[in-house]
């Protein structure tokens, strides 16, 4: 499909997710599956697309309770971020780990990064670091908006470490699950 299509096609979905979102109508399919499997589908999957080199630290992890298709849209989110906002660079790290009773999955870049004030403000609704009228990396300011909403309703938390002009990681848990 050619490249513009799939992404107007992602950003009517983002829209239709952000009207489920606002009126509390987001069903989640939940099951079990296993967490690096699916990170390794989806990374994979992405890789066709993109130049970028995207290195994987996977860590044997475990099984999770969730949307599978909803946890690898963040997994997406967030990758393609990364790759958006890294002007001068060529490669991005992704890492599954497993903290305790909870499964952590990260992507890390070395791109333009987020000033500190501003890093929590990221996961609001059409917010943008750079404001409406930047169109270096254009976007609508709703994928970290919408995979925050995901996480948060899988009972997992979702954070950003970031460093201005170094580049930033962007984290998610999610508890393993009891079979
Ligand atoms: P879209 O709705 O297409 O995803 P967007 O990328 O602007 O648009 P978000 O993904 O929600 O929206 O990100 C919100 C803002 O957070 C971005 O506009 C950008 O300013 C900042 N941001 C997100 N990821 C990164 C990153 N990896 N490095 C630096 N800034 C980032
Ligand atoms: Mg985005």
């Amino acid at each position: 499909m050619d490249v513009q299509i799939i992404k107007l096609t992602s950003l009517i979905g983002d829209l239709l997710d952000v009207t489920k979102i606002n009126s509390g109508k987001i069903y989640l399919n939940e099951t079990h599956f296993d967490f690096e499997k699916l990170v390794i589908e989806t990374i994979e999957e992405q890789q066709l697309s993109t130049d970028f080199t995207i290195e994987m630290h996977i860590e044997k992890s475990g099984t999770v309770f969730a949307d599978k298709d909803r946890v690898s849209q963040v997994i997406t989110n967030f990758i393609s971020n990364a790759i958006k906002y890294s002007p001068n660079t060529q490669k991005i790290i992704a890492r599954v780990e497993r903290v305790e009773n909870n499964i952590q999955f990260s992507v890390q870049d070395f791109g333009i990064g987020i000033p500190e004030d501003k890093k929590d403000k990221v996961f609001e609704q059409y917010y943008r670091v750079s404001g409406d009228e930047e169109t270096t990396f254009p976007g609508l300011g709703l994928g970290l908006f919408i995979s925050a909403q995901i996480v948060e309703r899988s009972n997992g938390k979702i954070w950003v470490n970031s460093i201005p002009e170094k580049g930033s990681s962007f984290c998610f848990s999610l508890p393993v699950a009891n079979q």
